[in-house]
């Protein structure tokens, strides 16, 4: 591929309507960056799913490149901390919503987004994990820093099959908590006791017809991306002194609460932001997700789809229906 002249997934929309193609691209097309990397994997996250759409809500201005993740090789930098042919890693920040994304065979980025690609883990590695894995390490290193452990009780995880929600269920497994997933997929009760969950139940056991202030106590916590009116359910569901990492809104953003499990079981409300986690932890926390995945094996189990960057607006469409087992990573 020549650099000077690659392809990237635009999206654009003006008086003509909404468009979505591949289209050839030249280096002065790309934003101002320090960093320039020839993009060899991204992946697909629900956020880009809302950005392939004319009003999701994501995109500054068009035309746009999303992709909130990628990962490849440094072209040039003319920042001294990373040198031409270093492996990399950029997740969140701008990418894909403010500034050109990963759906693009060159991005040019700035060198405080950028992460060196841990040692032993392969660039679609890396993706397979990407915001989907980050998010769901932060939303355990908050649970855990509000006290959580192991011998409290299980711990709850809803939308289980999606991105954050299967790591969410592999990683707290391999640290050995006791996971009860929470899935609308009836079919995927074996993807998840693979991951590590001990019990399944139904989405719709979140989302009960009577609404307590109060439910029976039954999780230590809580890892949720759906939000919406689950949400209300799980709050009064915690343990005392439980929390709930909330990090999404796929089952809505209205989250018809009360203020009880807060002031009469000291239940905790935990937002994730993997968008602005601070670029001084993020390796160390790559470092950490890829050596707890790898050393357990459960990277294997986590399933994936792969795909060519043509594909990525009908897989835009499965993510944002909730259709996607796991990851979609995306050979640039
Ligand atoms: P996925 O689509 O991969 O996973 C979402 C899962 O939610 C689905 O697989 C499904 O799981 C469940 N779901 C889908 N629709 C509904 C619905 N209507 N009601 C209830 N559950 C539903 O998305 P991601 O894992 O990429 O992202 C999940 C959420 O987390 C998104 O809202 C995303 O924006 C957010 N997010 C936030 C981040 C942050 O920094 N705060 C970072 C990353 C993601 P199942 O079928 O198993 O129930």
């Amino acid at each position: 591929m020549e650099v000077e002249k690659f392809q990237a997934l635009v999206i654009d929309k003006n008086q003509e309507g909404f468009h979505i193609g591949l289209k050839q691209m030249a280096l002065d097309n790309l934003p101002e960056g320090e960093v320039l990397i020839r993009v060899q994997y991204s992946s697909l996250n629900y956020k880009d799913g809302l950005a392939c759409t004319p009003n999701g809500g994501i995109v500054r201005s068009y035309p746009h490149v999303p992709g909130v993740d990628l990962a490849g090789v440094v072209i040039t930098s003319t920042d001294v901390r990373f040198e031409p042919g270093q492996q990399v890693i950029v997740t969140g920040f701008g990418l894909g919503v403010s500034h050109f994304g990963g759906f693009s065979q060159v991005a040019r980025v700035p060198a405080k987004w950028v992460v060196p690609l841990p040692a032993g883990l392969q660039p679609q590695e890396a993706m397979l994990i990407g915001t989907a894995g980050l998010t769901a390490a932060i939303s355990i290193e908050l649970l855990e820093h509000n006290g959580l452990s192991p011998e409290q009780g299980s711990v709850l995880v809803s939308g289980a099959t999606g991105g954050v929600g299967s790591f969410a269920v592999a990683m707290l497994a391999a640290r050995g908590y006791k996971v009860v997933a929470a899935t609308g997929k009836a079919s995927e009760h074996a993807y998840l006791h693979a991951l590590g969950a001990r019990e399944i139940i139904g989405r719709e056991q979140l989302n009960p017809e009577v609404r307590k202030p109060l439910e029976k106590q039954q999780w230590a916590a809580a890892i949720d991306p759906v939000g919406g009116s689950s949400l209300a359910f799980i709050l009064a569901s915690l343990q005392a002194g439980g929390a709930a990492a909330v990090s999404g809104l796929t089952g809505g953003v209205d989250v018809p609460t009360t203020v009880h499990p807060f002031i009469l079981r000291g239940v905790h409300l935990l937002g994730v932001d993997s968008v602005n986690y601070p670029i001084d932890r993020r390796s160390s926390l790559w470092e950490q997700i890829a050596r707890d995945l790898k050393q357990q094996g459960h990277l294997e189990h986590i399933a994936r789809l792969t795909i060519p960057l043509r594909e990525v607006a009908h897989y835009a469409e499965e993510i944002r229906q909730g259709r996607i087992r796991g990851r979609v990573v995306i050979e640039v």
